[in-house]
């Protein structure tokens, strides 16, 4: 196997998935990093990026001409998002949750509804001092749909390079675009009740969607009852690293600095993980 995709998530917000990310890309050679998260794009601050390079996203969202429209209501009762609604006999469009779907252009009887664009987001290339390719998907504020930015975010995929998304925390559709099509994920949890909860879900996902995946333990030295690690060796999902809490590493993270270029020895724990996650996938190419 040549470049490797991996997407790098977590069930929920706060767990530490930036961190790995972020410190994972410093630890290795040819790189990209691409910023999923896009409701909340931070990569951008521990790599300290200024951006050369701007690309609008839009969507088509409907528009109706109130003279032509009948009031006959068949938009409406269509959209199944309820983008579109009936105000006495005028359509009314909430472009925020409409999914440009199409349907109620194709649907309307005497082509009342025509098509505009809406600025849904942008796509931003970083330039940092540690020459890392870097893209963030950046979703505009008040808008709803964080796929489309992520799916446009991904075609800036460079073929001849190691890959690594930050997603979006959750098990929902932005986390599910950003891993799609992924040789590999890296679930980030810590090891709380909650933090187990969450893997448990992340972890279904990644059955779902049949991709490899490991796990990382953030605050590791906290899993004194074992609950992740039971939980993993049950699963037979391999456990590829322990961060344990260092005071330290907190307080680099509060000043926005990933913590290898103070403690540049645990560059080597994300390229021994890099490497294992290798040797997963030489294993599945081999067909074992
Ligand atoms: S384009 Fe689709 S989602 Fe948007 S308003 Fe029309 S039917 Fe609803
Ligand atoms: S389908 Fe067309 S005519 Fe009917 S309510 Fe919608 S916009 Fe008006």
């Amino acid at each position: 196997m040549s470049c490797v995709k991996l997407t790098v998530l977590s069930g929920k917000g706060g767990t530490g998935k930036t961190t790995v990310s972020v410190n994972m890309a410093l630890s290795l050679s040819n790189i990209q990093l691409l910023d999923a998260d896009v409701e909340e794009p931070n990569c951008k601050y521990f790599i300290g990026t200024d951006f050369d390079k701007e690309e609008k996203i839009n969507r088509k969202v409907p528009e109706v001409d109130q003279e032509k429209c009948t009031a006959c209501r068949k938009c409406v009762d269509f959209c199944e998002y309820n983008a579109l609604a009936m105000m006495i006999d005028e359509v009314l469009v909430f472009p925020e949750i409409c999914h440009s779907c199409g349907g109620c252009k194709r649907i309307c009887p005497v082509n009342a509804i025509t098509e505009v664009d809406r600025e849904l987001g942008n796509l931003k290339r970083g330039v940092n001092k540690y020459d890392i390719d870097f893209w963030q998907g950046e979703l505009n504020i008040g808008e709803e749909s964080s796929v489309p930015v992520i799916e446009e975010l991904k075609e800036k995929t460079n073929p001849n390079k190691n890959v690594i998304i930050d997603a979006q925390p959750g098990t929902t559709c932005p986390t599910i675009e950003a891993a799609a099509d992924s040789d590999y994920c890296i679930l980030v949890t810590e090891p709380t009740p909650f933090g187990l909860s969450d893997l448990k879900l992340a972890s279904e996902l990644m059955d779902e969607l049949k991709i490899p995946h490991g796990v990382i333990i953030n605050r590791a030295e906290e899993d004194s009852d074992y609950i992740i690690e039971d939980f993993c060796e049950k699963k037979n999902i391999n456990i590829l690293l322990k961060i344990p809490f260092i005071r330290d590493f907190a307080h680099l993270y509060s000043d926005g600095i990933p913590f290898v270029i103070d403690y540049p020895e645990w560059k080597d724990e994300f390229k021994k993980v890099f490497k294992e996650i290798r040797g997963v996938l030489d294993e599945k190419d081999n067909g074992n």
